[in-house]
């Protein structure tokens, strides 16, 4: 998943959920860190923590019974916002009088459930315990002695997170209503009763009922250029986490770049997105080339409607994108490299718990960067890299100390509080510092192992140091230090010995700004988005409203066409009260719900009691168009 921008400023998700709520040690900056785990590590002469893998947000008694195949079999019904129908599971038993299936669910009517025993299907009982805030509320269903397969008879609720159910109004064309999940990390269960845990994997197969014209479509190897039917069929041979479980339902045209890759979006927004997005059949061949080969059976990608949240997610065989990333330049690719490398790390390789989110983050900004370099150069690369770390170090300071550890602490916590800049960008540092420390070659041939030999499969933390150590650390001595290596993991904040790469474009602009505030006239029409963001991200404090007005003149602002730079500079126009922009600010929040760029300008907004009167307002008028998660955000920021 992409939460926040390649560039600055601060926009990282904040860390207090709504549903939660902002727990006081969440801003706190004393708690306790990890150095005593450090400590007892080194005594121990090993490179591993032991902690067994639990997984602190699921319900299912996985270690007893498994899920290793379902099938869904569902109708949608957009007037009443539910889907409904069945989920089946093959079951497969780890320990052999298992009486009971545990599930995880969230708002869901469960009518029904059965097992299927010696060739029939019987009425089985179930039970829903006690709900939890965070983690919804288990499903028990009875196992009678022999039983191969279960099936859950439900509905989603309406007000599913999972689910955006998307008005007409709320499309590109208008006319019709549109469909989408967001199953990671724990939501997968507000539309589905699953084990809802990445530390297990499943195929599946599934039907799809839908309006006979909108296209449906799944995270799966989808048909090519599919019929508009009303009725959908999905495999997925490969297994998959079940917060990869994704659903589309739209008006959606369908444009093919080769033979296992293609673009789906709404028909206005097709061909943009093809003119945007086609390079990702080059980044596919060097992500192969640099990495191995790619595991699944297609690469499609969906072009959701502005409400998305993110700027994109990973879904499987299907990546949902934000269309706040068509800027008609593909200045803002590296989403596309981020979203296609997660079918290296993340899909094919997968964090055991959310505990371990930077070994699917950290990986997938790595070889993003990695791809960007091999198809737009080591200029570009460095530059989105700068322009991370800058982000980072922006974020840090509002972090708690739990916060800056990669190896991260939720005990008790939603496990999307973790999404923060630091399993991204710190973790894609430490693996930049190993680059820098083992030689690329080396450290190249590592992570392509890495891929190979977890290809499936999901690991924690220690398992990954386990495999570290042996692969990589013992067969090249003397390149780092045990604590070294623990501090990148372990302890808060960024190690001194944090790579910072100097970028001749940035230096070129810094000079060049310097000449512009003396009143000098620059040439800027050769500047990338990046050189521009640079510029913006490093004004002076007491920038004045002439400089402010001439900049917006000469560097085109307020009009961009690119989200990134609106975003930015919508912030930097707020801050000093450039009265201009302000007509923009608002058409701004109606148009899209993609938090990284709206959540920094409600913030800077909300910074003046003017402001956040006006925030609110806009906010009202926004509120119906964003997702549920985005309201929370809002809310949060807004004291709503
Ligand atoms: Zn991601």
């Amino acid at each position: 998943m992409r939460h926040f921008p390649v560039a600055l400023p601060a926009t990282f998700i904040a860390a207090c959920f709504a549903l939660s709520g902002c727990s006081p040690a969440e801003q706190s900056a004393t708690e306790p860190t990890s150095t005593a785990t450090q400590a007892s590590f080194e005594a121990d002469n090993h490179w591993r923590v032991e902690t067994p893998t639990i997984d602190e947000h699921s319900f299912a008694n996985s270690n007893q019974v498994r899920t290793p195949h379902l099938h869904l079999s569902l109708a949608v019904d957009f007037n009443a916002k539910v889907l409904s129908g069945y989920v089946e599971f093959e079951l497969e038993y780890l320990e052999a009088n298992t009486d009971t299936l545990i599930l995880d669910t969230e708002m869901l009517t469960i009518a029904r459930t059965e097992a299927y025993t010696n060739g029939e299907w019987a009425h089985t009982e179930f039970n829903l315990g006690e709900r939890d805030v965070i983690l919804g509320t288990p499903l028990s269903v009875s196992l009678p002695p022999g039983a191969e397969k279960v099936r859950v008879h439900y509905s989603s609720s309406p007000e599913a997170t999972g689910l955006d159910w998307v008005a007409p109004e709320g499309t590109a064309g208008g006319k019709h209503p549109f469909l989408y999940s967001q199953s990671q990390p724990h939501y997968a269960r507000t539309w589905i009763p699953i084990q809802d845990t990445p530390t297990e994997r499943l195929t599946f197969s599934a039907e799809l009922r839908t309006p006979p014209e909108l296209i449906g479509l799944m995270g799966a190897n989808n048909p090519p250029n599919p019929e508009r039917t009303g009725v959908y069929q999905f495999e997925s041979r490969q297994k998959i986490p079940s917060y990869l479980m994704a659903i589309a339902v739209g008006d959606l045209a369908f444009h093919a770049l080769n033979e296992r890759m293609a673009i789906y979006a709404e028909p206005s927004v097709l061909e943009s997105a093809v003119a945007e997005f086609g390079y990702t059949t080059d980044m596919m061949n060097v992500t192969e080339e640099l990495f191995g080969p790619f595991a699944w059976d297609r690469y499609d990608q969906l072009v959701l409607p502005p409400s998305f949240p993110f700027g994109g997610m990973e879904n499987p065989q299907l990546a949902f994108l934000t269309p706040t990333v068509i800027a008609g330049d593909q200045s803002l690719v590296s989403l596309i490299a981020h979203e296609l490398a997660h079918s290296w790390s993340g899909n094919l390789v997968t964090n055991a718990t959310w505990r371990d989110l930077w070994l699917n983050e950290g990986f997938t900004s790595y070889v993003e960067n990695r791809i960007m370099e091999a198809v737009y150069g080591k200029e570009r690369a460095l530059m989105e890299r700068m322009l991370d770390a800058q982000s980072l170090d922006a974020a840090l300071p509002s972090l708690s100390e739990r916060q800056q550890v990669l190896h991260i602490e939720l005990a008790q916590r939603d496990p999307d509080s973790s999404f923060t800049a630091v399993p991204y960008t710190k973790a894609q540092q430490f693996l930049f510092f190993l680059e820098d420390r083992f030689g690329r070659d080396t450290f190249d041939a590592f992570v392509r192992q890495y891929f190979a030999d977890f290809a499936f499969q999901s690991l924690t933390t220690e398992q990954f140091q386990d495999y570290m150590e042996r692969e990589l650390v013992l067969p090249n001595p003397g390149r780092v230090s045990r604590e070294e290596i623990m501090q990148w993991l372990y302890a808060p904040g960024l190690p001194n010995n944090s790579p910072r790469p100097q970028v001749a474009a940035f230096q070129r602009v810094a000079e060049a700004q310097e000449r512009w505030f003396a009143g000098e006239t620059i040439d800027i029409s050769a500047w990338s988005i990046h050189e521009r963001l640079y510029f913006l991200s490093n004004l002076p404090e007491d920038v004045s409203q002439n400089q402010l007005a001439r900049m917006d003149r000469e560097f085109n602002l307020t009009h961009t066409k690119n989200n990134s730079v609106l975003s930015n500079w919508l912030v930097i126009a707020i801050q000093h009260d450039y009265q201009p922009a302000m007509p923009r600010v608002e058409e701004m929040l109606i148009s899209m719900g993609r938090l990284a760029y709206i959540l920094s300008v409600y913030r800077a907004l909300a910074a003046t009691p003017e402001g956040l009167e006006q925030a609110r307002l806009i906010y009202a008028k926004a509120k119906p168009s964003y997702h549920v998660l985005t309201r929370d955000q809002v809310e949060d920021v807004l004291g709503l």
